[in-house]
């Protein structure tokens, strides 16, 4: 199984400013030296310099794609990383690749639906598009934010085959190779989390608007049974605990700690920070990544949890 990440970043995109940009090049020029060739300058990059100089966490919100079941495309959210991955998947198609796309929502908050009125391939007559989701409103939604008022493309122009399926939590389906389950979260307007395992047994869960409170026993429950022995989980960690414990709570998300805590329980493999806050810059992110790992180190007390923060543009093979 392969997982894309088109969008990591929470409840609106963002880019970086000119003046991020120069701080980066500020700081590779003062530690830079002299390189021969790209390939060496691209591993003193790599190496050297870290991830929040040399690079960036990027800013479009969640679409995450797994590769995964008998061809079909498998998609969570349609967050703005969504145009990224519509016009990658043309050119796929164009190389034979089946046009089915299966889409699984978290819930109908913009920052999760706003990818989809700029969907390529939602305007191929010969792609099918099934939206998955187990809020039955979701049709609602998606024909909400092409309105008029809000949008020149209406929904109805759309030429692709469009399907809505509803699904009930608790209930274990299988769609195109893979099985899915959903659990019903804590978040405004409720949210879904989901469990996708392919035919290897492969298992990959994306739980992204969730709160989930240190001292509610019966939800920790729950959730370290939907994690069970995770290959990857995907976790909303917006906050930094003491956020999370003070001024956010209630506001529908989860700390970095909390899902350490969670997938230490579960017995998870790898978890992917995911759903970061559009305030932090790319350091507060690297600062909040490095400070999982030390709280994974010091916390663990079975097998080693691999603690990865997503960015846009990460793929993880399991
Ligand atoms: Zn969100
Ligand atoms: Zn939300």
């Amino acid at each position: 199984m392969l997982v894309r990440f088109w969008g990591t970043r929470g409840s609106l995109p963002v880019a970086p400013t000119a003046g991020t940009i120069r701080q980066k090049i500020v700081a590779a020029l003062l530690s830079a030296r002299t390189f021969t060739n790209a390939s060496e300058a691209g591993d003193f990059v790599d190496r050297e310099l870290g991830f929040a100089a040399g690079a960036t966490y990027g800013g479009a919100t969640p679409c995450v794609e797994l590769e995964a079941g008998d061809g079909a495309y498998i998609l969570c959210d349609m967050g703005s990383g969504l145009r990224a991955f519509g016009l990658d998947s043309m050119r796929r198609n164009g190389e034979g690749h089946r046009k089915t796309y299966n889409f699984f929502l978290s819930h109908l908050h913009w920052d999760h639906i706003m990818g989809f009125p700029f969907f390529v391939p939602a305007f191929d007559p010969t792609a099918t598009i099934r939206i998955h989701a187990a809020h039955p409103d979701a049709e609602t939604a998606l024909r909400r934010q092409q309105e008029e008022i809000s949008f020149p493309v209406p929904f109805d122009w759309l030429r692709a085959n469009i399907e809505f399926v509803q699904l009930n939590p608790g209930e274990s389906y299988e769609i195109d190779g893979v099985r899915v389950e959903t659990a019903r979260q804590q978040h405004s307007h409720v949210s879904y989390g989901y469990r996708f395992t392919d035919v290897d047994g492969r298992t990959v869960i994306y739980s992204t608007d969730s709160e989930h409170k240190p001292d509610n026993m019966e939800d920790e429950a729950t959730f370290i049974q939907f994690f069970h022995e995770a290959d990857l989980v995907i976790c909303d960690t917006m906050y930094s605990l003491a956020d999370s414990v003070s001024m956010k709570e209630d506001w529908g998300h989860s700390s970095n700690l909390v899902a350490i805590d969670l997938c230490h329980e579960a017995k998870a493999k790898c978890l992917a920070l995911f759903h970061h806050e559009p305030t932090y810059e790319d350091e507060d992110i690297q600062r909040m990544h490095e400070e999982s790992i030390r709280y994974e180190e010091l916390t663990r007390n079975g097998p080693p949890l691999t603690v990865i923060c997503a960015y846009d543009g990460l793929e993880v093979r399991l």
